[in-house]
């Protein structure tokens, strides 16, 4: 629980996120680079890839002279805590239309957007559904007065605008593959869409299921990308699904992160280093790639349990 008034004052600093290297015995027996770009340094409650997504929405609400914030996600959504955070910080009011659950005592998330002045609206997962039908905004206009919309899990034009800026152009020459995190795939998008076609960009989709393939293909006819084809998605590290964990993950990421000093969690970026490193040891890699992972942050998730 943030507990002091002063705990949201300096501003995320995308300079913050510097590339590390690993060093691990089966690196060093794959002949594999492994380095990580560290978002989630950006700041320490708008970390990783929300604070990428939600930087231009930001900007335009100002221009728009917009002075709330309304967006839509679950309880545990790493998408509302930024979006609050990002309110409070940048003096916006911030509404959270929430799927379903109602708030608990212990809910990290919704405490933490309650403590940034975030109001929080509970509806039916029914209702919830509705989140992009114009007669329901067109309800929680009469409610709430004139807002800003950012859609669940933030991913719009402008997000990925954002998502585009994660990786350096020098990046997409230095590494062969770039892994990250997929969950709307909006970060994805993003990277990919600004590789140019260079690079192997490797997504692990934190949902179960094989839709996200076609899901970045409808991504990129939405946002109307340049449809760059140097990239694949792979499935088989969900360990459950969405928010699950298996035995397997729950073991790898206290080693991880004693052997690394860098902090994983399992809803997203515990799955990504898992998955590589089950890559790795699988000879999935030719030796000699070179691979950037995009910690994205989220680190909070953790809290949930
Ligand atoms: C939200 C999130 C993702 C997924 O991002 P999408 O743009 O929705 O695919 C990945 N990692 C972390 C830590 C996140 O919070």
């Amino acid at each position: 629980m943030v507990t002091n008034k002063d705990f949201l004052t300096h501003k995320p600093n995308e300079s913050l996120s510097v590339i590390e290297s690993l060093d691990f015995p089966l690196l060093k027996d794959k002949k594999i680079k492994l380095d990580v770009k560290r978002e989630d340094l950006v700041h320490t409650y708008l970390s990783g890839n929300k604070w990428r997504k939600l930087k231009y929405n930001i900007e335009h609400a100002k221009r728009l002279r917009k002075s709330t914030l309304l967006s839509f996600g679950g309880a545990y959504s790493n998408h509302i805590y930024a979006t609050a955070a990002a309110g409070k910080l940048y003096g916006f009011e911030t509404i959270g239309i929430i799927r379903g659950d109602e708030l608990t005592a212990d809910n990290e998330t919704l405490n933490f957007a309650i403590q940034c002045g975030m109001k929080l609206k509970f509806v039916s997962r029914e209702l919830y559904r509705k989140k992009t039908e114009p007669e329901f905004l067109l309800e929680l206009e009469n409610e709430f007065g004139d807002f800003y919309v950012i859609p669940e899990g933030g991913t719009n034009a402008l997000a990925i605008q954002g998502c585009e800026e994660i990786v350096s152009e020098d990046d997409f020459q230095t590494y062969d593959v770039i892994a990250v995190m997929v969950g709307t795939g909006g970060t994805f998008s993003g990277i990919l869409n600004a590789s140019k076609g260079k690079s192997h960009i490797l997504g692990i989709s934190a949902l179960k299921g094989e839709f996200m393939n076609t899901e970045i293909e409808n991504l990129i006819v939405k946002f109307d990308l340049k449809g760059y084809q140097n990239y694949s998605i792979l499935t088989n590290y969900h360990h459950g699904g969405y928010g699950k964990s298996s035995q397997e993950l729950n073991d790898f990421i206290p080693e991880f992160t004693s052997h690394t000093q860098i902090p994983i969690e399992f809803v997203y970026t515990g799955k990504l280093f898992y998955a590589l490193f089950d890559l790795i040891a699988k000879d999935y890699f030719k030796p000699q790639t070179n691979i950037l992972a995009v910690h994205t942050g989220g680190l909070r998730a953790d809290r949930r349990f």
